[in-house]
């Protein structure tokens, strides 16, 4: 019997969000042939017509984006406001690439003979798998898909299961702009997600770090092309010359923004000199962020997603507490039926501690010091992730320095380690990430391979 997909609301467990069976692997696999047969006429359409499409599928989003910012409420519990500004941020990603449909699709190179053309054109891979976690359901999907279709790829995406009312939304508004089998929804979990990697021509993968591994190697063992985005443990370097109060502020709403669950959310908070004036002013702005019910519009900090999230939060708070660590608030189930988790501050553990290492991809956030910059650097370096870092200061040269020595893909000066500019590159080094850098003009490397043509004259 085919598996179940059940989605439920993490803010009220008893709001069935949606029930669907799971793609078979034998459904995955003639998603996956329905797209091959797409492909072709697709890939070889005008960009024009690609950029009508994309323009198209943006009015059909932002023509729904009140629903859709609700359905994400209640189906991953992201807060009202910024489930609005991520409908609005995959309308943008769809017109930005709608426009890039309409770029230079090459180079041109001088020939040997010095009357040849030599030119290296783009073409698409073909059909492409997309794999994507839960925690923005909208705007990854998006990014992955808006680029591949403008390049003339078929997708098929496999979203988590937990956001599977979303993708199901989400397909029936972009699928009206555009031809039948150019962009397809398989819901499923782990064996889906599999048998998508089985069947395409390459795979974009988005979540944790275990599984973005097992997927790089079955695309190795297959020979095509992947890319995965994974995990953080994203650090703030605090200097003794920044300002208190707007640091705390910032560093408050990028590790608690969301319950924490942003793979960019700060974890770590490493200060320089003495860490009580920041410490201090870190748990009152922690303390006041406005926990709750994520459909009130001052929400900052909503549920995590399900139950097993919650007992991982709370168990890795417990962990740090038994190694020494020391609450400074938070830790404890936070009110109401949902699965809500206190905003949490830990200070007192080892930079090698586990709360200090590993992914919590929670509201908690663990507290550093350093007697100077040169030991800041290293505690920040000193993980298996490289995904973002921030550096808080006022000194140009300190900034500049950190700017070039934090091993990660986003390194911000005096901004959030949150925070993702559709049209700039993102990723991460180490565990974070595997393949090229996705979004921005880099998206094509990825959904494109490079045909290099010679035309020379034939003889006379
Ligand atoms: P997850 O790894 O559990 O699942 C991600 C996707 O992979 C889901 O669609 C899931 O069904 C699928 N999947 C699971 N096992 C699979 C397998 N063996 N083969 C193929 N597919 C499989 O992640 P999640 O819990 O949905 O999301 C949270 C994680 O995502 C966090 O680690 C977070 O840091 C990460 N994340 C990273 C970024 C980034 O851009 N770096 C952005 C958002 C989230």
């Amino acid at each position: 019997m085919a598996q179940q997909i059940v989605s439920r609301s993490p803010q009220d467990s008893t709001d069935l969000v949606v029930s669907a069976p799971a793609a078979t692997v034998e459904q995955v696999q003639t998603a996956v042939i329905r797209a091959r047969a797409a492909a072709h006429e697709w890939s070889t359409a005008p960009a024009v017509q690609r950029a009508t499409a994309l323009h198209a599928a943006a009015n059909a989003v932002a023509g729904a984006a009140t629903e859709l910012a609700d359905l994400i409420v209640r189906e991953v519990g992201k807060p009202i406001g910024e489930s609005h500004g991520e409908v609005a941020r995959g309308v943008a990603i769809l017109r930005y690439f709608a426009q890039q449909a309409l770029d230079p699709d090459g180079e041109t190179y001088p020939s040997a003979d010095g009357r040849a053309l030599l030119l290296a054109r783009r073409r698409p891979r073909g059909t492409v798998g997309l794999i994507t976690p839960w925690n923005f359901p909208i705007a990854i999907p998006l990014w992955k898909a808006a680029p591949a279709l403008a390049f003339g790829n078929a997708v098929v995406l496999k979203p988590a299961p937990d956001a599977s009312a979303v993708a199901i939304r989400l397909e029936e508004l972009v699928r009206t702009a555009l031809p039948d089998g150019v962009l397809q929804v398989v819901i499923g979990s782990a064996k889906a997600g599999q048998a998508l990697v089985e069947s395409v021509d390459a795979v974009s993968f988005t979540g944790s770090a275990a599984v973005g591994r097992s997927v790089a190697v079955a695309a190795a063992r297959r020979g095509i092309a992947a890319q995965c985005e994974m995990g953080g443990q994203n650090a703030s370097i605090v200097l003794p010359d920044a300002d208190i109060e707007h640091t705390a502020s910032i560093i408050a709403n990028a590790a608690m923004g969301y319950a924490g669950q942003k793979c960019t959310a700060t974890s770590r908070v490493v200060i320089v000199g003495d860490p009580a004036p920041l410490t201090q002013a870190l748990v009152a702005a922690v303390e006041h962020l406005a926990c709750g019910d994520p459909a009130d519009e001052a929400t900052v900090v909503g549920p995590v997603i399900n139950e097993a999230a919650r007992a991982r939060v709370l168990e890795a708070a417990a962990a740090a507490v038994a190694s020494g660590g020391r609450v400074l608030t938070g830790a404890r189930p936070g009110a109401g039926d949902g699965w809500f988790v206190q905003p949490t501050l830990i200070d007192g553990v080892k930079p090698d501690s586990t709360v200090a290492q590993e992914e919590v991809f929670g509201p908690l956030c663990a507290l550093l010091t350093a007697p100077d910059v040169e030991d800041a650097l290293q505690i920040a370096n000193g993980v298996p992730f490289g995904l973002a870092a921030s550096v808080f200061t006022r000194d140009l040269n300190i900034a500049l320095d950190l700017a070039h020595r934090l091993d990660v893909g986003l390194a911000r000066i005096n901004a959030p380690t949150s925070g993702v500019d559709f049209h700039a590159p993102f990723g991460g080094e180490k565990d974070s990430s595997y393949g090229p850098r996705e979004q921005g003009k880099a998206a094509r490397d990825f959904y494109t391979s490079t045909r290099t043509i010679t035309i020379a004259p034939a003889a006379s």
